[in-house]
């Protein structure tokens, strides 16, 4: 490839010094499991997110299943989520035996369109779900205020949103809980799988901290039946050096953004839309074509490297063939499924390589 989608490995190579001398901290350290590195990244994290308590996970997916856990949601129970996202979010809400209930995408936005909740509300229904997709805040407010009227929780998926800003407040506490992935591709990305919730309930976080840790909080005394998904500290040490460059990244991620914005704004792709009350992180930057594969196929033979998030949506997944949904069920989400191309984008990217993909995009429209 000419233009990668992504070099993880540049990132690491950028700091290598300092990664390095996080991780040797742990090793010599022999302090193995929870700790004072994950401790420490815990309160950085929430202080970044400008919250009360962050308590750090195995992965995004854990995140996900313990944020519902927390919130004692039963089988049967109903969870409204998005049409268009990646499969974990339903997934986490069929591990806790609730069903997740789809709501399509505003089209202009691609995230959960706050208008076309109302209708999908029954009397199981306990928590709202939005995912900030693409590093894009959803509409939070008509939500929050939508869950208060009717008694209902809201948990947000932000694995893709890193230091997004709804209304100018940095996400991390708008709902009742929010949950992160710092898988290696995510913004802040750490060596392997980790993840974390962030929330201001004291009881929220207490919770989800006895259940990462099979139940207990004093060691052999088990309170409830939990699960071993605990932040791995090399994973915190890792985590808590990227973290001091976040905004840097971010920054760069905008500037890139910025420019497909300028350089493509001719071209026939549909490009995305920012509401003036977001301030997204450009985890992805999606565009949309309606030849799309042909114009997938065209940049992979020039050498530059394209990503289809996601190419199935979940009700069209063979996971959720039980759950019986006809794939004109949703629409929206169906039809997104084939027009969506993310082009290469991250903070280790030249902006000379963004000006290779815009020209190659320029000789194909
Ligand atoms: C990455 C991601 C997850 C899952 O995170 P993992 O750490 O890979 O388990 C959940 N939801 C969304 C929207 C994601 O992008």
């Amino acid at each position: 490839m000419t233009v990668p989608f992504l070099d993880l490995g540049a990132a690491y190579r950028e700091l290598d010094g300092e990664i390095s001398a996080a991780v040797s901290r742990v090793l010599e350290s022999g302090w193995y499991i929870l700790g004072p590195e994950v401790d420490a990244f815990e309160a950085e994290w929430a202080d970044y997110c400008g919250v009360d308590h962050a308590v750090g996970l195995a992965n995004g997916l854990d995140a996900l299943i313990l944020a519902l856990r927390a919130l004692d949601l039963k089988p049967g129970d109903e969870v409204i989520v998005p049409s268009n996202t990646y499969v974990a979010t339903w997934i986490a809400v069929s591990a806790v035996g609730a069903v997740p209930v789809p709501v399509e995408p505003d089209p202009a936005t691609h995230n959960m369109d706050p208008e076309r909740i109302a209708a999908a509300l029954t009397e199981k229904t306990k928590v709202l779900l939005p995912v900030h997709l693409y590093g894009q805040p959803a509409d939070l407010d008509p939500m929050l205020t939508l869950a208060r009227e009717k008694g209902l929780k809201v948990v947000e998926d932000a694995a893709q949103a890193h230091g997004a800003r709804y209304k100018g407040q940095r996400l991390g506490g708008h709902g009742d809980i929010v949950c992160w992935s710092f898988y290696p591709g995510k913004n802040l990305g750490a060596l392997g799988d980790a993840g974390a919730v962030t929330t201001n309930n004291a009881d929220l976080a207490d919770k989800v901290r006895v259940l990462r840790n099979y139940g207990s909080r004093e060691k052999y005394v088990n309170e409830v039946q939990g699960v071993n998904s605990r932040l791995d500290p090399i994973q915190a040490a890792a985590l808590r050096v990227k973290l001091k460059y976040l905004d840097d990244w971010t920054d760069r991620r905008r500037e890139i953004a910025s420019k497909y914005g300028e350089r493509l704004a001719e071209g026939g792709l549909v490009l995305p839309f920012v509401p003036n009350w977001a301030d997204p992180v450009w985890h992805l930057y999606v565009v949309r074509s309606n030849s799309r594969n042909e114009l997938q196929t065209n940049l992979t033979e020039d050498g530059i490297g394209t990503l289809i998030h996601y190419p199935i949506p979940p009700h069209m997944q063979e996971a959720y063939k039980s759950a019986g949904f006809a794939p004109e069920d949703l629409p929206i989400a169906r039809q997104y499924a084939n027009e969506v191309l993310s082009l290469p984008i991250g903070p280790q990217l030249a902006l000379s390589d963004v000006d290779k993909v815009c020209a190659a995009l320029q000789k194909h429209g």
